[in-house]
């Protein structure tokens, strides 16, 4: 393989400006083309072969329950095949961690290069099996794309001679060597960027991997291997299996298994790192877990800021991709003394906002992603209620055709309620009044979360304090708190919210290798 490409400084993937009719046209017709295709079944990828199982599992479009997306072999009903990709990931280590570092982050560059050719096409799979709207998708194949980029160079850098005390007589250095065999468990939230991101972190500090994706997402994971394939990587590197939480769990539980690369709700990371920490016969090693969970994020309103830019901002945070972000907010938390003047704003702009199909370019709330979901959407509005809260808009769904949930406000939700406490990851905001900024940044600190915040204030001391005191992994002043960009927003939660990574930061990579330091007498 050639590694001679010549690498400019990391940038991120510019957005596609769908105002342009060339750019509309495009994703339209990426639309009609993803659409034809649909059905199709994908198989399981083990070593190279291509397997499929009797048993078969389905996904649908979340906005038109009918359309079914992909079909898919069941591998909860067979989990020797888990062993079998596990063995087949094991093999192929043993020759994927000599390959050298810019060989390796090679495949990467190739993987990114066919992406942004079949830009458009990702976009619209998403839009289809998850119900992105063309915006959001597009968000989400471009950080695809800077993952593929970004984590290229980091383990270029990584395997740059790292630096350490020399002393008289012995020849020292330090390296960075792969783990083993990991398991990739992604949500479905970012179908494309964290599933492929977590997938090639790991795969280019040298590891080799079972990914096993979404059951509510796997298309979108099967045309990311067809990709993988295309690039060349060798076989055994990548091993795809779709299935649910059986076969999650038969990965995580292998003592074959070297570590564990999760991204999923705080339930099941913090039962994946119990089940991880057990010791099973045959195993030699501690697994190592990397797992980013959820959110109950907030963004504080203080009685200077600039309520105009404070209402987009929380808006744009709270019903982007219908809430479903870990960094959304959920959690408004607002002086009592501009509360409502500003929720007066807050509520016009999301009544503005148009509910609708995602295949149409001007839609900004589409479906949730499943019945599930809806279900206990619509039960955590009760709460809300039942607690005492007041909705001042939304508060209803509608499921016949897709599971659509209007963009909901609930006002005077008080802290320790239900709905400011748990991530009900959907398009519904929680209105806390607080008394004053203390009180704020008690209220916003108040949950066993710590992922993402923002803070609008005109006050520079305010927003120094929060620098300080608002315990958050990504913290952002003036400005909303989604739309993370790699390298730029390294990204990740503390507490309950993960095991304190950044995805898209310098110390990524980090967790998929170990230092080993080689001392020869000279
Ligand atoms: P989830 O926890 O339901 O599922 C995540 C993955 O875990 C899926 O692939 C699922 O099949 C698998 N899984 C389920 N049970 C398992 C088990 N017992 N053993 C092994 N694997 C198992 O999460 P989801 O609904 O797909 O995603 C939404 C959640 O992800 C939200 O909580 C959101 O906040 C979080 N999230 C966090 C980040 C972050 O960076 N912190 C990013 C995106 C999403």
């Amino acid at each position: 393989m050639q590694t001679q490409r010549v690498l400019d400084e990391f940038r991120n993937e510019p957005f596609t400006d769908f105002s342009k009719p060339e750019n509309a046209k495009a994703m339209k017709a990426a639309i009609e083309q993803v659409r034809s295709e649909l059905g199709r079944e994908y198989p399981c990828l083990i070593d190279g072969e291509k397997i499929t199982l009797e048993t078969k599992f389905q996904s649908y479009n979340p906005a038109n329950k009918d359309e079914v997306i992909g079909v898919f072999s069941e591998t909860d009903e067979d989990l020797s095949l888990v062993e079998k990709a596990i063995d087949a990931a094991t093999e192929a280590f043993k020759t994927w961690r000599f390959v050298p570092a810019a060989e390796r982050a090679e495949y990467l560059f190739k993987i990114s290069d066919i992406m942004r050719k079949r830009k458009h096409e990702l976009s619209a799979l998403m839009v289809l099996e998850v119900a992105k709207t063309w915006a959001e998708a597009d968000g989400d194949t471009a950080e695809a794309i800077d993952f593929m980029e970004f984590y290229g160079r980091e383990m270029l850098r990584w395997s740059q001679e790292q630096p350490i005390t020399k002393i008289p007589g012995e020849d020292n250095s330090l390296e960075y060597i792969p783990l083993g065999v990991g398991a990739i468990i992604p949500p479905w939230n970012f179908p494309l960027a964290i599933m492929s991101g977590m997938t090639m972190a790991a795969v280019v500090a040298g590891n080799t991997v079972v990914l096993k994706p979404s059951s509510d997402s796997p298309t979108i994971a099967a045309k990311f291997i067809e990709i993988v394939e295309e690039a060349g990587l060798p076989k055994g590197v990548v091993n795809f299996l779709t299935g649910g939480p059986p076969t999650g769990e038969a990965m995580v539980t292998s003592p074959k298994t070297r570590f564990i690369s999760f991204t999923g709700s705080k339930g099941v990371g913090l039962h994946i790192n119990e089940e991880a920490a057990k010791t099973r016969p045959g195993q030699i090693w501690i697994k190592r877990v990397v797992a980013e969970m959820g959110g109950k994020d907030a963004i504080i309103v203080t009685d200077d800021a600039d309520l105009e830019s404070a209402a987009v901002g929380i808006v744009q945070a709270a019903y982007g991709f219908q809430g479903q972000k870990c960094s959304a907010c959920s959690r408004l938390i607002v002086d009592e003394k501009v509360h409502d003047e500003l929720l007066e704003k807050v509520i016009k702009l999301t009544e503005d906002l148009k509910v609708g199909q995602p295949t149409e370019g001007d839609t900004n709330v589409a479906a949730v992603i499943n019945q599930r979901a809806f279900d206990k959407t619509l039960d955590y509005i009760k709460k809300g209620v039942a607690e005492g809260g007041e909705i001042v808009t939304g508060g209803t769904g509608d499921d016949s055709q897709g599971y659509f949930i209007l963009p909901t406000i609930i006002d005077n939700v008080k802290p320790g309620d239900t709905i400011e406490q748990e991530e009900i990851f959907a398009p519904v905001l929680a209105v806390i009044k607080a008394r004053d900024y203390d009180h704020a940044l008690e209220i916003a600190n108040g949950t066993e979360f710590g992922l993402t915040g923002s803070v609008y204030s005109a006050s520079q001391e305010r927003l120094d304090r929060a620098r300080r005191e608002f315990h958050v992994g990504n913290l952002y002043l003036n400005r909303k708190c989604t739309g993370a960009l790699v390298g730029v927003h390294p990204f990740g939660g503390f507490n309950m919210s993960g095991t304190d990574s950044k995805a898209g930061g310098r110390e990524y990579l980090l967790q998929f290798m170990q230092g080993k330091t080689i001392s020869q007498k000279i």
